[in-house]
């Protein structure tokens, strides 16, 4: 689907200042661009050392060029890379010079989504550029690029595929109504029913792992002032985020970090002690407090096991609906024993101080999230995703009761279309504009 597209401009170096600035153009008749901006026409895939030239031909820096014809470019047309210094006036300057010739401003991820369009990339993989550029850990870019390398997608056509023989076959039945009983009372299509069902349970379990790395785990420190909460935020972020003091009552706003166990991300809710009382900003943090549960997947209840407060008292302030870990902290003050106290690990003995206790807690987190690290065959995947594929999985047991059911071979091969078609939404074969325009609208710049 080769576009007729405008040529575009962007900054494609972050902001600020660097060795090297990128400004980069996709669009058409680009060596005849770069002749009116440098004096010559570049040769396609070489780097030449040019002046970029301002309207009176006077030098505005001096860099390399580098032309990518169409079509073997990152965006399927003709692209310019021009490097410069790496200030933002300079590039700035760069990039009003393009579009005083005629280029205009890409809009956050334009590049990427014409990539899309001249079909060099499709949407799962665009997804994870941006996936590959925001990753916060080792894991999440080895995910990331796992992904965009085009595994994910290659895993989720192998299931189309299969979807689309079974669906052949079962149509093929329908078209001889003598032997359709025959055909479908075939073993051969429970069999290559229960292999597809099999799939789509294995991809699924490899994107939810890509999904729970993307998102990571939203967890509540709650618990009386002075527990200690601070002090184990502070010991799982590995630096002192939050402010530790004797003083009760200290923390008083929602205090927002973000760490990784294992290339989990946990994103580290800091709540403002849970007490009754207070003055006008206490009372705000406590508002915000509790918003803040709402959106948590789980709760960690600190208490000090010196003096183990009545738990169930706690816990009635807390979200019902939510998993709660309850850390018993301080043993080096209490003697208690370290590590898990029940066979679920709901509780767990440790110190923020000293640090015992404190990987019991990491692995009891990683489960609560349905993590397993050092998982090499994760993908990234969004939820879009995984709804895409348990809604697949949902037609194609639909079409399996049908099956059992009424031997209806008609719906079967229905259900089969419609999963097939749901799992197209990944790679955007079947997508809306609406979509396209929200997933690459959260793209930077220059992307
Ligand atoms: P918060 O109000 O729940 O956030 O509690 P803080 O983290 O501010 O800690 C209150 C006090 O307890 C501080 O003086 C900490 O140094 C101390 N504290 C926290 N955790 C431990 C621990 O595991 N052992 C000991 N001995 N003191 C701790
Ligand atoms: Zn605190």
């Amino acid at each position: 689907m080769q576009s007729s597209q405008d040529l575009i401009a962007a900054i494609a170096t972050p902001p600020g200042r660097g060795g090297v600035g990128i400004v980069r153009l996709s669009g058409p008749s680009l060596a005849e661009f770069a002749a009116r901006l440098c004096g010559f026409r570049p040769r396609p895939r070489h780097a030449h050392l040019a002046d970029f030239l301002d309207a009176q031909g006077n030098s505005i820096d001096q860099g390399l060029i580098l032309y990518f014809p169409a079509p073997a470019s990152y965006t399927g047309e003709d692209v310019l890379e021009l490097q410069g210094h790496g200030g933002p006036v300079i590039l700035d300057m760069l990039l009003q010079r393009v579009i005083a010739l005629g280029a205009r401003p890409a809009r956050p991820g334009e590049f990427s989504e014409r990539a899309f369009l001249n079909d060099k990339l499709d949407l799962a993989q665009a997804e994870a550029v941006a996936d590959l550029i925001d990753a916060g850990s080792a894991e999440a870019a080895r995910a990331a690029t796992r992904s965009l390398s085009g595994e994910f997608s290659r895993a989720v056509h192998a299931l189309v595929e299969q979807l689309i023989e079974l669906r052949i076959f079962v149509e093929a039945a329908i078209d001889f109504p003598d032997e359709e009983i025959d055909f479908l009372s075939d073993e051969r299509v429970e069999r290559q029913l229960s292999e597809i069902t099999e799939a789509f349970d294995q991809l699924m379990q490899r994107a939810e792992q890509g999904r729970v790395m993307r998102e990571g785990l939203r967890l509540v420190l709650a618990g009386r002032p002075n527990a200690g909460k601070s002090s184990l935020l502070n010991r799982l972020a590995g630096h002192d985020a939050a402010i530790v003091t004797d003083i009760p009552g200290t923390t008083r706003d929602v205090l927002r970090e973000y760490v990784h166990l294992d290339g989990l991300p946990l994103h580290l809710i800091d709540t403002a002690g849970l007490r009754e009382g207070g003055d006008a900003v206490e009372q705000e943090g406590i508002r915000r407090a509790r918003e803040a549960m709402e959106t948590a997947d789980c709760v960690l209840l600190v208490v000090d096991d010196q003096s183990p407060e009545d738990i169930a008292e706690l816990r009635r302030d807390l979200p019902p609906q939510l998993p709660v870990i309850i850390a018993h902290n301080k043993i080096d003050l209490s003697g208690g024993t370290a590590g898990y106290r029940d066979d679920q690990g709901r509780r767990i003995g440790l110190s923020a101080l000293t640090g015992e206790g404190i990987q019991a807690l990491s692995e009891r987190l990683k489960a609560v999230a349905g993590y397993r690290p050092a998982g090499e065959d994760v993908f990234m995947a969004r939820r879009r995703h995984l709804d895409a594929i348990e809604r697949a999985r949902a037609h194609v047991d639909a079409g399996q009761a049908e099956l059992i059911e009424s031997r209806a071979g008609e719906l079967l091969a229905e259900e089969l279309r419609l999963a097939q078609q749901t799992l197209g939404e990944i790679s955007g074969e079947f997508s809306s504009d609406d979509l396209l325009g929200r997933i690459f609208s959260s793209f930077c710049i220059g992307k």
